[in-house]
């Protein structure tokens, strides 16, 4: 079966998609862990990513599209794959119809966990640091035993970082949600997007991911 997982900072894309790679014994193929391989192994695109890389820019969207190419023509694909981080524009949602079609596969499922944003705002910006020690907590999952007072050395002052704080993660948000939003499109008119309550308890959220790759395999 081959499968693109999506789903926003925070929603629990990754957690499934362990899930799904342990069950269905699928390659895992995120843009990451590609990267890094094709980087290690000094591939032609491999080489070109790094330069980006290095210089902190962004790699562009043929090299991606190169190396998720390069990746998708190996045999372990065969039985499948799961696509997690890409295609993350339009331009390469066009870009892997090619390549899928180019290879004589095609795509069974799009997965979708959705989470409401300011459930994601929750999650994502409750970190917070002791100033003392720095000892972390969060919010909701982690906070400290006695409200305002750290575990570890019984500190009282506390700072966010820029990336932790509800601003910056809506900004983040936003950016992701307008981005995501004509892919979703694209593969709703294709009838291939199942989109699922990520606001639920792990299980039952990979109990309906279980249903959807069973019905569409
Ligand atoms: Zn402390």
């Amino acid at each position: 079966m081959n499968l693109i997982l999506m789903g926003l900072p925070g929603a629990g894309k990754g957690t499934q998609a362990e899930r799904i790679i342990d069950v269905y014994g699928i390659p895992h193929i995120s843009t990451g862990d590609m990267f890094r391989a094709a980087m290690k192994n000094q591939t032609a695109l491999g080489l070109e990513a790094k330069s980006y890389i290095d210089k902190g820019e962004l790699v562009p969207d043929t090299v991606t599209n190169g190396i998720v190419k390069e990746r998708l023509s190996e045999p372990d694909t065969e039985k499948g794959f799961l696509l997690d981080g890409y295609p993350r524009t339009f331009d390469q949602v066009q870009a892997l119809e090619q390549t899928i079609n180019e290879l004589g596969k095609k795509l069974d499922a799009v997965v979708n966990i959705h989470v409401e944003e300011k459930v994601l705002i929750e999650r994502l910006a409750g970190r917070f640091i002791c100033k003392n020690c720095g000892a972390t907590y969060h919010k909701v999952n982690h906070p400290t035993k006695v409200e305002g007072t750290c575990d570890r050395c019984g500190g009282h002052e506390f700072f966010q970082r820029e990336d932790d704080k509800p601003e910056t993660v809506k900004n983040r948000l936003s950016v992701n949600i307008e981005n995501s939003k004509p892919i979703l499109a694209f593969y709703q008119e294709k009838n291939l997007l199942h989109t699922i309550d990520g606001n639920r308890e792990i299980n039952l959220v990979f109990d309906d991911v279980k249903k959807i790759i069973e019905q569409n395999n």
